[in-house]
């Protein structure tokens, strides 16, 4: 493939991830994943020639941010040489699924510059096929190790989804990609009910803990998040689920997924362990 790494042709993409466009429709049309698996490769090596590793990715997220809270921002890579020297290659140090709320730049929040982050944004950071597609474009094809799935408070879209009433419009596909997220956080608050409603099972006792422990990690951040944090949790399962792409780069060891959710009152993100609560940024 050519080191232009701009956006490839469609033909060298189904080259690249060994797929015939009759399978990438099977796959995109129904669930038979696994029947199309074994067609799926992914690029033996990094593309990037000085792969940036998700663990560092995350600290510059990380040290980025804090910048940005603290005014403290260094505007990197926006100059004149900056634009030249991306102009026909790009390698990313993450990915981020962020909601397209205007409040939300990842750029400004995590203070980065031009070809630092491949940003894809939807309303609610709804994972749809085609942010999948750009997803698995970003890793396979630009060689980014870190994906950031980035929910934020009152996020309109979510609220949306939260209120059982008519949609007219496009907007509807968005909030019904947001609902399983409730519907899967109601599920687990009435699990949480369930256990804790019989006290001499002690292995259901021991569950209590945990998702007492976890619930209250999550209300840490804000008692009134549960819904955001909820479906920025759903989102990253849905896309660790739907690409055989990105699971064989997990598996290779050169990918990282996380979730991150941003406050928009303080301009702190805050990363999500994975299985459990929030986890601050000034714990890394
Ligand atoms: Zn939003």
């Amino acid at each position: 493939m050519s080191r232009i790494n701009g956006f490839v042709g469609r033909r060298n993409f189904l080259k690249l991830v060994g797929l015939s466009s009759l399978s990438i429709g099977t796959i995109i049309g129904c669930n038979s994943i696994i029947s199309d698996r074994e067609q799926i490769t992914i690029p033996e090596t990094n593309p990037n020639p000085n792969p940036v590793t998700a663990n560092e990715a995350q600290r510059r997220l990380i040290a980025g941010n804090k910048r940005f809270i603290n005014q403290n921002r260094q505007y990197p890579n926006q100059s004149q040489r900056r634009i030249q020297s991306v102009a026909r290659e790009q390698y990313p140090i993450a990915a981020i699924l962020g909601c397209a709320d205007s409040r939300v730049p990842p750029e400004i929040i995590f203070d980065q510059g031009l070809g630092d982050l491949f940003v894809v944004r939807v309303a609610g950071n709804v994972a749809s096929t085609e942010a999948i597609g750009s997803l698995e474009y970003s890793t396979a094809n630009l060689g980014t190790e870190l994906i950031v799935v980035l929910g934020h408070k009152r996020c309109g879209a979510v609220a949306k989804a939260m209120k059982n009433e008519r949609i007219s419009g496009n907007i509807g596909v968005v909030v019904d990609g947001i609902k399983p997220s409730l519907d899967q956080n109601q599920q687990r608050r009435d699990n949480f009910d369930d256990v804790d409603g019989n006290e001499n099972d002690q292995q259901g006792t021991d569950e209590v803990d945990d998702n007492e422990n976890d619930q209250q990690r999550i209300d840490d951040v804000d008692g009134n998040n549960n819904a955001e944090i909820a479906n920025i949790r759903y989102q990253t399962e849905k896309i660790q689920k739907n690409s055989v792409v990105l699971d064989r780069l997990i598996r290779a060891g050169r990918l990282k997924i996380v979730s991150a959710f941003y406050d928009i009152d303080t301009g702190k993100v805050n990363f999500i362990e994975q299985n459990s609560g929030v986890r601050s940024q000034n714990e890394e």
